[in-house]
């Protein structure tokens, strides 16, 4: 069974360390806590807790192939560019069949000029 993991901020339980690298890392700015991950009931070592760290956590999430903010940035670019020429195109489309509606009602006027 998979261990339900949660989101917390600071490391209350001994050994108020990361798992994988020893560190409880705080915000340099602020000077608090950062976040970390915390798998309850789950113990290493005859009673430690497990924590993973942020920094640990931002890893794997590269490791498990997360966008970079890099990566994300641009495919929000291509994103916006793609959208861009999506509207031209519905303009174009939407052109197009007003001069198909005006070549119909030509044909249809043309009709009726020669019934009369
Ligand atoms: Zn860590």
């Amino acid at each position: 069974m998979i261990a339900p993991l949660e989101l917390v901020v600071g490391m209350e339980l001994t050994p108020q360390a990361c798992v994988l690298c020893a560190n409880n890392p705080i915000d340099e700015a602020t000077g608090q806590q950062q976040e970390a991950i915390f798998a309850p009931g789950v113990d290493v070592n005859w009673g430690d807790s497990v924590y993973i760290c942020k920094s640990c956590g931002e890893i794997i999430a590269d490791l498990l192939g997360r966008t970079t903010k890099k990566g994300f940035d641009r495919l929000k670019d291509e994103n916006e560019e793609l959208k861009g020429r999506i509207a031209e195109l519905e303009a174009d489309t939407a052109l197009l069949e007003r001069i198909r509606d005006g070549k119909d009602a030509v044909k249809e006027a043309k009709r009726k000029a020669k019934v009369k």
